[in-house]
């Protein structure tokens, strides 16, 4: 482990991390994995696998936890939520320090993906004074109804490389003041971050005597995120990452008829219309497309740009490329970090590849970087590509910073474009014109979970509802009422008069 590396030790995080922790037991194990950054490829610590016995052991303590916990009043569950938003920012700059390093976003993102917890950690104070039901009227004489939400059971999470702090708070801050426990099964790229966060908790956990398994982590890859999924107990699954993962989840977790949470790929286009204003539309396009090296599931992958304005467009997005510095995202002058890993760089070189073979335009075209500013392997050029929507390389998702373009003659062409695509995560317009904002709105206009009037794809606030619809999976986090997923609901009727009178007026004599 790097000891220049001081985030590390404030955050706790040894040469050697056990993988499972039931709050603050943890197992170790000798199979590990070696966590070592994109950014300059260093070996920063292991972290255990978890045996299957482990993850048993977590599932059935947070179960147990779940038991006692959802008998704790909501608005003290938030209570405990509180102060863990509060030892986050003490240790914002610590941990975004890590996820940066670790995942290799750059270091203000880094910082904004905490702040994103904390302000999850906040928003789940409010709402647990707040998991509010209906009452109703009924149909019957002296008869009451109403609607309760009840805490559910063990939440499980899953969660993506990309946002490898953020995902699992705004699930599992939500989960724990509707009266739920928590296991979380981060991805195998990021294991790091999960060790701090739960280190992080166990604080607070302690301070408060919380029973233990309402925070577990179980650590490996695909094989725990299927036990995860294929486990009776956990009557919630909550799963961020690609598509082809969420179609195994979700298959799984309706197998035995629980719920899922599905937050899955997307292939989000801006349509930049002639009323645009040319300077928001770059400064939206550029961010959407590079920010994070194109690794968010709202980046932006598409461009529609009207024929009229196409070429000007163009320049003036390849004069902002042209100032990008592309380089370690710890040095706040750079832009553009590197991709995860060596096979998301030939992931995105393939790409190239079958754009070429497709018989698209590269307006830029990037590629691997080398030289000893990049010797982690995992840094590359931006590329811009002028393409046709229905192209089967257009169609995927490709997680990295290419950008296809697109010219359309009239809105309703550039609508079907933004929509004719398997995915439907985010979506926005740039637009002068009050009628086009209002039409892309509208029930005819797009068919995504987020749609955007100048702004770009790229990042949400927690207040709304996120996700998407189709292939993006459906499922909604964060804001709004998506809380309502981790609970169960149960409608009431009481009788307070001294006859039954059943419903629909049927008469039972006995
Ligand atoms: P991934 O699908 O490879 O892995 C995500 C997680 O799922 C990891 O923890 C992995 O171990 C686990 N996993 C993989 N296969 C599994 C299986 N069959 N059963 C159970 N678990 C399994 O994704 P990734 O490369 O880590 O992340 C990138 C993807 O995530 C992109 O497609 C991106 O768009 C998506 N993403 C979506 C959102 C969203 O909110 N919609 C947010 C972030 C990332």
């Amino acid at each position: 482990m790097n000891a220049s590396l001081s985030f590390l030790q404030e955050l706790g995080i040894q040469a050697h991390n056990a993988g499972t922790w039931i709050g603050g037991t943890s197992f170790d194990h000798s199979e590990r994995i070696t966590s070592s950054s994109p950014v300059d490829g260093g070996v920063i610590a292991s972290v255990s696998i978890s045996t299957p016995e482990q993850y048993d052991r977590a599932v059935a303590a947070a179960h147990e936890a779940f038991l006692e916990w959802r008998t704790v009043p909501a608005p003290k569950r938030g209570e405990i939520v509180r102060q863990y938003g509060n030892l986050l920012r003490q240790h914002k700059e610590a941990l975004g320090a890590l996820v940066s390093y670790e995942m290799g976003k750059s270091l203000a993102e880094g910082q904004g993906e905490v702040q994103e917890m904390i302000d999850i950690c906040d928003y789940a104070v409010g709402l647990s004074r707040q998991l509010a039901g209906l009452t109703l009227k009924s149909e019957r004489p002296d008869h009451f109804m109403m609607e309760q939400w009840h805490p559910i059971g063990v939440v499980g999470v899953i969660s993506a490389f990309n946002f490898p702090v953020a995902v699992w708070a705004w699930n599992a801050c939500l989960a724990w003041v509707c009266g739920d426990s928590v296991v979380w099964k981060a991805s195998e790229k990021v294991p790091l971050c999960a060790v701090a966060c739960q280190i992080l908790w166990n604080r607070v956990a302690a301070q408060n005597n919380v029973p233990a398994g309402l925070s577990s982590i179980v650590t490996g890859g695909v094989e725990i995120g299927v036990r995860l999924s294929e486990d009776n107990r956990i009557p919630v699954v909550s799963a961020t990452g690609s598509t082809r993962m969420g179609r195994e989840v979700g298959q799984k977790v309706a197998a035995r008829f629980g719920r899922s949470i599905l937050e899955l790929g997307g292939n989000n286009a801006i349509i930049v219309t002639p009323t645009a204003d040319l300077k928001m539309t770059v400064t939206a396009a550029v961010f959407g497309a590079v920010g994070t090296a194109g690794q968010r599931c709202t980046s932006t992958r598409r461009l529609i740009i009207h024929e009229s304005i196409f070429d000007k467009v163009i320049e003036a997005i390849k004069s902002a490329y042209a100032q990008l510095r592309i380089g370690s995202p710890l040095l706040a002058e750079n832009h553009v970090g590197p991709l995860i890993d060596e096979a998301a760089v030939a992931m995105y070189l393939s790409a190239l590849d079958a754009v070429d073979a497709a018989g698209g335009t590269f307006h830029l075209r990037g590629g691997k970087l080398e030289g000893a500013e990049y010797a982690s392997g995992c840094y590359v050029k931006p590329s811009i590509a002028e393409v046709q929507n229905d192209w089967s390389i257009v169609q995927h998702e490709t997680f990295a910073p290419l950008l296809y373009v697109m010219k359309y003659r009239e809105l309703d062409e550039a609508v079907a474009f933004q929509n004719n695509v398997p995915q439907g995560l985010s979506s926005a317009i740039m637009t002068g014109s009050m009628q086009e904002a209002n039409r892309f709105l509208s029930a005819c206009g797009s068919d995504c979970g987020i749609a955007n009037v100048n702004i770009g794809t790229s990042g949400a606030e927690i207040g709304g509802a996120f996700g998407g619809e189709k292939e993006t999976g459906g499922g909604r986090e964060s804001g709004s009422d998506s809380w309502k997923a981790y609970m169960r609901r149960q409608t009431n009727t009481l009788n307070y008069g001294n006859a039954l009178p059943l419903a629909q007026g049927i008469v039972f004599n006995i």
